[in-house]
């Protein structure tokens, strides 16, 4: 279509017709535009529809489908992104985004991860940008400390819990001798049955991790839990006993501070204890992993540091910035005891990227990948920007407005709390009288009121199921919800729910 129209001239910089980059002051000018576009957005965003409101494909259609021949201003595309691809966002930013884990960015972290990308460096040797491996290290004990985590760990930034906790089962089976790096695990017969353990609550990348490293799904036992959906230590040792009888080798325990579902609190100390008795009687590691993504970063309060008891005695745990810290995703930290394990599992050298350099890190051989982002920028930002003292606030605020939704469904006649809230997340459901004890109908209401609030725009929840019971979830974490703003939240919630109970959800009849 282009060939024969001269491209349009407006709007375009000079640079764009000639070889090189956009030119300092066509930067400075969209650049500002870009800032401004971004303080106007998170201003704004709590007008905006939480959950989007596109039907699927709607943004494709709306846009080309082959890529401009010729160049195209800078602002055209903008204006897509206010146009188009807005309306396709589900708000994060919300101040009433309450489902899953309510994760924001902030200020200062946007504005790192603008910083990181400006240098475009690569951190995956220390020589290839000694700040990014150095603020890398730095950031990672500030965080250690304002965690109480004792001195001497040491710690990796990666893209997400999910690889972290991919990256510690690694080093696990590293450390149990096995030789896998080299020999693998196909048509071993020297290799026994390998068994991770984990509670029923725990997240699901700790089974994406056994499938990534060959242990598959079966190399996972997940353990029940206790009336407060915590691990059960004692049916823990129990099935690691069991499995014995059968030849299966017990290869990591990982517990979970801050379950997904309920942020239960597994009592992390307990199976340090098991896994020190298990040790000695057996004569081989079993390695302990702690999956905090969310709910670790609570130990920045110190009334709330007892969450990571016993977390001292793991070798690997994993936090997340990017869910609880106000970093921009992504952002995990790995804190390991030993990086050893880790280097004797990754570290593959190719010639060209071997150096003299002494008494560095070099955090390509930590992991999988080479290249790597200078994420710790936009961290060391956000916590010099906040300070610790701040940092706790927010977080405690968090609870404290958790404990309001507590209050709330404590004194509403027709809902239930379903788990206890420890964190900033709280599981309810609607339980009305006249629906008595019929569970069936209980399900359809509760379902037909989510899908009430998230069809407003008002408000965005999910759900999770426990104790085969369909149950509504309520996150807080975000910076911008204010009390105002949850109590007009609450009132949705409500209205929702009259009106859902009016049109006969739930109802035997209803159906
Ligand atoms: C969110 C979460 C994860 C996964 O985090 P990603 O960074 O998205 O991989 C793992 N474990 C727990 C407990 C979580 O809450």
């Amino acid at each position: 279509m282009t060939a024969s129209a001269e491209p349009a001239r407006d709007g375009l910089d000079p640079a764009q017709s000639g070889l090189g980059d956009m030119d300092a002051d066509a930067f400075r000018r969209h650049g500002h535009a870009v800032v401004d576009l971004i303080a106007d957005y998170l201003e704004g965003v709590g007008e905006r529809p939480v959950l989007a409101q596109v039907r699927p494909g709607e943004v494709r259609e709306a846009l080309p489908a082959t890529p401009p021949r010729a160049p195209e201003p800078f602002d055209a595309a903008l204006d897509d992104l206010e146009r188009v691809l807005l309306p396709g966002i589900t708000h994060w930013n919300h101040p009433a985004f309450h489902a899953y884990f309510a994760i924001t960015g902030s200020g200062p972290g946007i504005l790192g991860e603008a910083l990181s990308a400006a240098l475009n460096v690569n951190g995956m040797l220390w020589r290839t940008s000694p700040s990014a491996t150095e603020l890398e290290e730095l950031v990672l004990d500030w965080l250690r400390q304002l965690l109480g985590l004792p001195a001497g760990l040491r710690a990796i930034v990666t893209d997400s819990a999910s690889m972290s906790t991919m990256l510690a089962l690694a080093a696990a089976r590293e450390q149990a001798g096995l030789d896998v790096r080299q020999r693998g695990l196909a048509g071993r017969a020297d290799v026994p049955l390998l068994r991770i353990y984990t509670s029923e609550h725990a997240h699901s990348s700790v089974e994406k991790a056994a499938i990534t490293l060959g242990l598959g799904r079966d190399g996972v036992r997940t353990v029940p839990t206790d009336a407060q959906h915590r691990l059960d230590v004692t049916a823990l040792g129990e099935a690691v006993r069991e499995d014995l009888r059968f030849g299966y080798r017990p290869l990591a325990f990982v517990p979970t501070v801050g379950t997904t579902s309920t942020t239960s609190i597994d009592p992390v100390g307990a199976v340090a204890e098991l896994r020190d008795e298990l040790v000695a009687e057996l004569g081989h590691p079993i390695w302990l992993h702690v999956d905090g993504a969310y709910g670790g970063m609570a130990a920045i309060c110190p009334e709330l540091r007892w969450v990571l008891d016993g977390v001292e005695r793991a070798d690997s745990f994993v936090t997340n910035p990017h869910k609880w810290l106000f970093t921009p995703i992504d952002c995990s930290a790995l804190f390991v005891r030993e990086p050893a394990w880790l280097t004797r599992a990754f570290s593959l050298v190719p010639e060209y990227l071997t150096t003299d350099d002494e008494g560095v890190t070099d955090y390509m051989d930590w992991g999988v990948q080479l290249g790597r982002r200078f994420r710790a920028l936009k961290l060391w930002l956000v916590i010099r920007y906040f300070g610790a003292d701040g940092l706790a606030a927010r977080i405690r605020e968090h609870v404290a407005q958790a404990q309001r939704v507590v209050a709330w469904v404590e004194q509403h006649p027709d809902l239930e709390l379903m788990a206890p809230a420890p964190l900033s997340t709280v599981c309810f459901r609607a339980a009305p009288e006249d629906l008595g004890g019929d569970e069936d109908a209980r399900r359809r209401l509760n379902r037909a009121w989510l899908a009430r609030i998230n069809a407003t725009g008002e408000a965005y929840l999910s759900h999770t199921e426990l104790d085969g019971r369909y149950v509504l979830r309520l996150a807080l974490g975000n910076l911008r919800t204010t009390d105002e703003r949850l109590s007009a939240t609450l009132a949705v919630l409500e209205r929702e729910l009259t009106t859902a109970r009016a049109a006969g959800s739930g109802t035997p009849a209803a159906g």
